[in-house]
């Protein structure tokens, strides 16, 4: 059975194939550093390690880009020409009371002035988010996630050459733009036409702005502007790259191709963001296509609107992992479950209800994996991905990442109680490979490092240890005080033959 994925630039459900035999090269659109990435960013960013997880278990070597965003970013880029104030400027404000105020950890951002610093602030905080919920490629940094600013003459090439091949000009403004017009599929991928664009944008876009421009689509390739809190010396004068530059020329450099297999980001990356990328990649090198496969993931929604940080309601992974959502911790599996468990283009309500339920089949995929590891002492049998549930659970895969099928086929095979446990152990550990929830690939490593750097994770072990000193001495009330603290954070403290055991609650 073949792989079909929905590919948003012809609007249909395709055969996905490779351009190189069992390689796949694939981009997807990261985390602008201005502030702590909110679990809708997650769901867009965790869809990606799906597809790539998925396709590593069907045999395709996948290279997986993506950039992070740290220039270039304006508030006002829903328009196709930016416009506006530089986020990173004004995280840089914000940063600078934060840190006033002691929001910002000791230690961290000794010069919240410096826009380098104040992005590699919150690109720590991604990764270690991005590490902490299982996205393989937060643990390929930086060789896999470029920072847009250490490629600005890459950026600078690929404008040197649109302007060279037709497709940019200089504007009234000294500014560079690309011009629309001069690549007719300008607007595929979007639906928009040239004239909806230039009647769209009218009413939008300052009339002196206009007048700099040939079309009102035209969107920034260059900006020269002195006063920018990060510029570069550039042939069209001191000042900085739009944002949808960063995008092609990174994927171009960093997957060594002109033409990608997949590229994924959220939905409304699709225009102006994706569309003015294609028209840039193909463009520079003359090719029909840049990407194969466009996929985009829909919304996660809170209370029927889109999680989003300029609207302020939203949730950081932080938030929800150390329990200030639900008022209890939850477990990193829980919540990267909850965010691939529906289908990636159907919306998706974030709810404490969801997090229980999918504590739940966290929860019994941990026990599962616990007994048949124990039951054959980690001896799994050798099986491939013809074996019955696996074939199934692939087979719904297959399916444009049919997860809920996926799913749904897991837990049956589950509930029928597989009787060679052998077996189930090697189906259990393909499967997990994919959703990487029972156990986490990378938990121990990531829990090792909490506790060697000396973080507030307190030592549960000790704690257990307190408890049982205090018993033996008869303090009952510091016996009680230590369980406190322990179910405080979350925590379920019992006696066992070997004296206190704590276990964390997964929600
Ligand atoms: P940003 O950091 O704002 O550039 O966004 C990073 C990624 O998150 C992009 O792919 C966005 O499309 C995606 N995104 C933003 N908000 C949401 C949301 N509420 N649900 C799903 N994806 C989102
Ligand atoms: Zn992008």
């Amino acid at each position: 059975m073949s792989i079909r994925f929905y590919n948003s630039l012809t609007k249909s459900s395709e055969e996905f194939t490779s351009l190189e035999p069992n390689v796949v090269r694939m981009y997807s659109c990261g985390p602008t550093v201005y502030d702590f990435a909110h679990i809708g960013n997650f769901r867009s960013f965790l869809f990606a390690d799906l597809i790539r997880r998925f396709l590593e278990v069907e045999g395709y070597d996948v290279t997986h880009v993506m950039n992070i965003t740290d220039v270039g970013h304006m508030t006002e880029d829903h328009l196709a020409d930016g416009g506006g104030e530089d986020k990173m400027e004004l995280a840089a404000k914000r940063l600078k009371e934060d840190k006033k105020s002691g929001k910002v950890p000791e230690g961290a951002l000794d010069n919240p002035d410096d826009p380098y610093q104040v992005a590699q602030y919150f690109t720590d905080a991604f990764l270690d988010d991005a590490r902490k919920l299982g996205m393989k490629i937060a643990f390929e940094y930086p060789e896999h996630i470029p920072h847009a600013t250490n490629h600005i003459e890459d950026m600078q090439e690929m404008i040197a050459e649109l302007i060279k091949n037709g497709h940019a000009y200089i504007g009234n403004d000294q500014a560079v733009y690309y011009s629309v017009e001069s690549f007719p599929n300008y607007g595929k991928l979007s639906g928009n036409s040239l004239d909806q664009l230039r009647e769209g944008s009218g009413g939008r876009v300052e009339e002196a702005d206009q007048s700099n421009k040939k079309h009102p689509g035209d969107f920034l390739l260059w900006k020269p502007d002195q006063s920018h809190i990060m510029k570069w010396d550039s042939p069209w004068g001191t000042g900085y790259p739009g944002w949808h530059i960063e995008c092609s020329v990174m994927a171009k450099k960093l997957l060594g191709r002109d033409v990608i297999d997949i590229h994924t980001g959220g939905e409304d990356l699709i225009f102006p963001h994706h569309e003015c990328e294609i028209a840039q990649s193909c463009g520079c090198s003359g090719k029909e296509s840049f990407a194969r496969f466009w996929m985009h993931a829909r919304f996660l929604l809170v209370e029927g609107e889109k999680m989003s940080k300029s609207k302020g309601n939203f949730y950081t992974v932080r938030d929800v992992l150390s329990g200030k959502v639900t008022g209890r911790d939850v477990h990193p599996a829980v919540l990267r479950y909850e965010l691939i468990r529906s289908h990636y283009r159907s919306n998706m309500n974030f709810t404490e209800k969801g997090l229980r339920d999918s504590a739940g089949a966290v929860r019994k995929l941990t026990e599962l994996n616990a007994k048949l590891e124990a039951q054959t002492k980690g001896e799994a049998a050798e099986i491939d991905n013809s074996y019955p549930v696996i074939a199934e659970f692939l087979g719904a895969l297959r399916d444009d990442l049919n997860i809920s099928g996926a799913l749904g086929v897991l837990f049956t095979w589950i509930s029928s109680k597989p009787d060679n446990p052998h077996e189930a152990l090697a189906a259990l550990r393909i499967v997990n490979r994919v959703l990487d929830v029972a156990p986490m690939e990378h938990a121990a490593e990531l829990e090792s490092k909490e506790e060697s750097s000396g973080s507030d994770a307190f030592d549960v072990k000790a704690l257990c240890q307190g408890i049982d000193d205090a018993r033996t001495n008869k303090d009952y009330a510091k016996a009680d005080e230590l369980r406190t603290k322990l179910q405080d954070a979350g925590y379920e403290v019992r006696n066992s033959p070997e004296g206190t055991v704590a276990t964390k609650q997964l929600a």
